[in-house]
């Protein structure tokens, strides 16, 4: 057997990729090591959503590249700044060996063989290459979590956002071949499967039936028999329907946890980032999920220091992080993509100094948020995942994950990683609560 290193930056849909990456040089008699000094074959799968991590995935093959003068090895890049950055990644990296496009996973058996015959290969395609990918096995990661891309790339354009250049316009999986997936995960023990899309509330859109819809794909997944349950990330704010938050609320398995991005919390700013809403819809869409769902949690991301966005339109961001009570947000600094239509608007950037004192004072809300909305638990039920076990002092002190995404921490003689539990929440800090199994 060959061996493959495989370094994924970025998020879960590149390290679902990787997973299936692995799965398809298995057929190929390669298998996954963690130690890159050993592979026969190194990968990068890059992220491009700022320019931090492209710089990161150049970093990384800089390094492998002078590993190339003292032993025969292959390189290959892919990801997203594949997909962006095309052949001129090979003029710049000369001692890569392939280079391959988001829409070109699946052509990965035929370009190395071209590779090991010695070629310098770079494919990268607008349209994806269609094979029948069921012929591939996918090798998880871990034993818990399954993640199952169900919709690729975006339709949207927000002004700032990368993602419909590097991954495309949509494009739904038929649910059967998902239902398929998700079923062989729970006979392998999976404990969680993760529907994933860049817009995932948009899945069947392009199928046009009416009936190809993320509900229905729930309402199908929450009958496989099993003791297992359900996410999905990442919503579109507008693309919630009733009919998803009714699925969400009929189905067990699933988790009552929703991610929703609102990036600005200034109708304005949203206007100009085009988004398809402004903060009185989103509003409202928080508030009718918070009426449905006793324990439910809604996270968002949000960007300090938008082109042109005032101090007043920034605070505007900080109120709506309060008011609707936002359980967790992830956030950054706003980052020029190159091919972006706000990348262009170069008289309205801000200083680095203003975005990150932005960041800074975004970052303290959410901290706060974050606080509060913990406090919200105490007193209450959650039913958790165990996840991780460490012994301190003498005591198995459980890592778990509610459903509606808590971290939360107790003391346990007995539970095991992949155990259900319910945990009676006690104390609430910054980024995890705490309590006792019921
Ligand atoms: S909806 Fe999300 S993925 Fe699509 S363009 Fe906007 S930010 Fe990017």
């Amino acid at each position: 057997m060959k061996k493959v290193y495989i370094e994924t930056m970025g998020c879960q849909m590149n390290k679902s990729d990787s997973e299936r990456i692995v799965g398809m040089l298995s057929h190929f008699d390669y298998e996954e090591c963690t130690n890159p000094r050993e592979a026969d074959l190194l990968i990068v799968n890059t992220c491009s959503i700022r320019q931090l991590s492209a710089n990161k995935a150049y970093s990384q093959i800089g390094v492998w590249g002078k590993w190339k003068r003292h032993r025969p090895i292959k390189i290959g890049f892919c990801g997203c700044v594949a997909q962006q950055d095309r052949e001129g990644l090979m003029k710049r990296f000369p001692y890569l060996d392939l280079v391959f496009g988001t829409h070109n996973i699946y052509e990965l058996p035929e370009l190395i063989k071209r590779v090991e015959a010695g070629e310098q290969v770079c494919a990268i395609t607008e349209i994806p290459y269609k094979t029948d990918e069921t012929q591939y096995k996918i090798e998880r990661k871990g034993n818990l979590n399954a993640w199952i891309p169900i919709i690729e790339g975006c339709n949207n354009f927000c002004t700032y956002c990368i993602v419909p250049y590097t991954r495309g316009r949509e494009r739904s999986r038929e649910m059967d071949v998902i239902i398929d997936e998700a079923k062989k995960a729970v006979a392998q023990g999976f404990k969680e499967i993760t529907l994933l899309g860049q817009n995932v509330d948009s899945y069947g859109k392009d199928f046009k039936d009416g009936k190809t819809t993320l509900a229905n794909l729930l309402r199908e997944l929450n009958k496989i028999e099993g003791t297992f349950r359900i996410r999905f990330v990442t919503s579109y704010p507008t693309d919630i329907t009733d009919d998803l938050i009714d699925a969400v609320d009929e189905c067990d398995k699933v988790c009552k946890y929703f991610h929703i991005p609102m990036q600005s919390g200034n109708s304005e700013v949203l206007k100009k980032m085009n988004r398809r809403y402004d903060r009185e819809q989103y509003k409202s869409i928080v508030e009718k999920i918070r009426k449905r769902f006793k324990h439910v949690t809604i996270t968002s991301d949000f960007i300090a220091g938008f082109p042109g966005e005032t101090e007043e339109q920034f605070q505007d961001t900080l109120s709506a992080i309060k008011e609707l009570q936002l359980d967790y947000s992830n956030t950054a600094a706003y980052s020029p993509r190159e091919r972006t239509v706000a990348a262009k608007w170069t008289d309205k950037f801000l200083s680095e100094e203003v975005k990150y004192e932005r960041l800074e004072r975004l970052n303290e809300v959410n901290k706060e948020a974050c606080i509060e909305s913990n406090k919200r638990f105490v007193g209450e039920v959650l039913d958790v995942l165990v996840e991780d076990v460490k012994v301190r002092d003498g005591k198995r002190i459980i890592t778990s994950r509610a459903g509606n995404n808590k971290i939360v921490h107790f003391e346990s003689e007995t539970a095991q990683i992949g155990d259900f539990a319910n945990v009676k929440i006690e104390k609430a800090s910054m980024w995890c609560v705490k309590g006792t199994q019921v």
